[in-house]
């Protein structure tokens, strides 16, 4: 199997291997698979949640330098239950039991295990650079601690941060170290971009939701949700997915095309409305983001489009196979008050988003509801509308009894490498 570049299909092949490490392809493309695998796993879920994501990680990785070691890789990082929130085909897919309680530890956690084993056959080190405006950096935080041959250095802007967040990126030691910069998300962002540029520093590296090594999980779990859905149900399903950077929806498509039982992909956004506005009006115009009580989705220039566009190059092709609506912060409240009322059941403001779409778009439909966050993430927002404390899941619990250690310092970057 290999891969690709978005912008030159007929151009270098890498291996998954090569495509992990380099994250970006030499003529700035993004990588995708030359072709999907042929075959889909029968799962057998006796030996647990990893087994299934290794079954269907494993054709990515025929002839790979990883190829003996992924089971191995897939063992040790989705050491964690996925779970089925059923309710008559009106399902939600949980994502969230991983350490930071939220989907990305799937990616980062598959990508932090690949690249150690990788920079130790190589007896290299590599330093990851993340900034951050809350989820990511403590999914790559987390899953990045202790491994070898890695460090992690993790911005985020002073006092921009919700501080259950802020716990998830200063309660780290040893490889992981984090700045509290003086300044903005986008502060700490171009201080990351000048120090790719400053040809004086070397082995700096990326974890973003761009490198294929988050993305392969993201299609694994789909392929695993929708063929039990269609054991349950004999129904293919409606995912609906809360979506940012479309890089958890990209792994939805991806399994669709592999041909997992996925009736239509719907893509979920918040307040920031680049794909329901080219959808409606057939012209792509990416945008600055908006603040929304869903933050991780405040995107608006979605980093993972050209993936999608890779996939459907005409506006016809987009819209016969993407979906996608808006939903308001008003709306995201409400929908988080009537699950509580109606089904006692709590979600998150980004989990609202998909869970709104479901109501208003495809009631009675057999639905995935795609669950990316733990709600106790998002206490402040929830419990006051809900009117009732959450219980911590015991990963966020962990993490926010750990000692906070954090360097405050101006915007920029080379105070990172004193
Ligand atoms: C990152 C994130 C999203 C958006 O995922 P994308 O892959 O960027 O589309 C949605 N919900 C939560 C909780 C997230 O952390």
């Amino acid at each position: 199997m290999k891969f690709v570049s978005t912008r030159s299909k007929d151009g270098m092949k890498l291996s998954a291997s090569e495509a992990i490490l380099k994250g970006l392809a030499e003529d700035g493309g993004l990588f995708i698979p030359e072709s999907m695998p042929s075959s889909l796993p029968d799962f057998t879920l006796e030996k647990g949640a990893w087994y299934a994501m290794y079954s269907a990680i494993k054709p990515f990785f025929e002839g790979d330098e990883l190829e003996d070691e992924l089971e191995r890789i897939c063992r040790s990082a989705f050491d964690f239950p996925i779970a089925f929130h059923t309710d008559d085909g009106e399902d939600t897919l949980e994502l969230f039991y991983g350490p930071t309680a939220a989907f990305k530890d799937f990616g980062a956690r598959f990508l932090a295990y690949s690249m150690e084993t990788l920079l130790s056959r190589r007896g290299e080190d590599l330093t990851i650079l993340v900034a951050t405006s809350g989820d990511t950096g403590g999914a790559v935080a987390s899953a990045f601690h202790n491994r070898e041959h890695l460090s992690v250095k993790v911005l985020f802007p002073k006092g921009r941060v919700a501080e259950r967040q802020r716990r998830q990126l200063t309660g780290w030691d040893g490889n992981v170290s984090s700045y509290e910069v003086e300044g903005s998300f986008d502060d700490c962002q171009r201080m990351v971009k000048e120090a790719f540029m400053d040809t004086s520093l070397t082995g700096l590296s990326s974890a973003n939701s761009i490198n294929l090594g988050r993305l392969l999980p993201q299609y694994a779990y789909y392929v695993w949700a929708s063929s039990m859905y269609y054991e349950l149900y004999g129904r293919k399903p409606i995912i609906i997915i809360p979506s940012g950077n479309v890089g958890n929806s990209t792994g939805a498509y991806w399994a669709k095309a592999a041909g997992a039982p996925i009736e239509r992909i719907v893509l979920a956004c918040n307040a920031n409305r680049t794909i329901p506005d080219y959808l409606e009006s057939g012209e792509y115009k990416p945008r600055t983001s908006i603040e929304t009580l869903a933050n991780a989705m405040d995107v608006g220039n979605p980093s993972n489009m050209e993936r999608l566009f890779a996939l459907f190059p005409t506006y016809d092709e987009f819209r016969r196979n993407v979906s996608s609506w808006s939903v308001s912060d008003d709306e995201i409240r409400k929908t988080i008050k009537e699950e509580w009322e109606e089904h006692g059941h709590i979600i998150c403001p980004h989990t609202a988003c998909g869970e709104r779409v479901r109501r208003d778009h495809f009631p009675s439909q057999p639905t995935i509801v795609v669950a990316t966050a733990h709600p106790a993430k998002f206490e402040s927002i929830v419990e006051p509308i809900i009117g009732k404390t959450i219980a911590i899941p015991r990963s966020l619990f962990d993490i926010m009894h750990k000692e906070s250690k954090s360097r405050e310092i101006a915007a920029d970057y080379h105070l990172l490498f004193e």
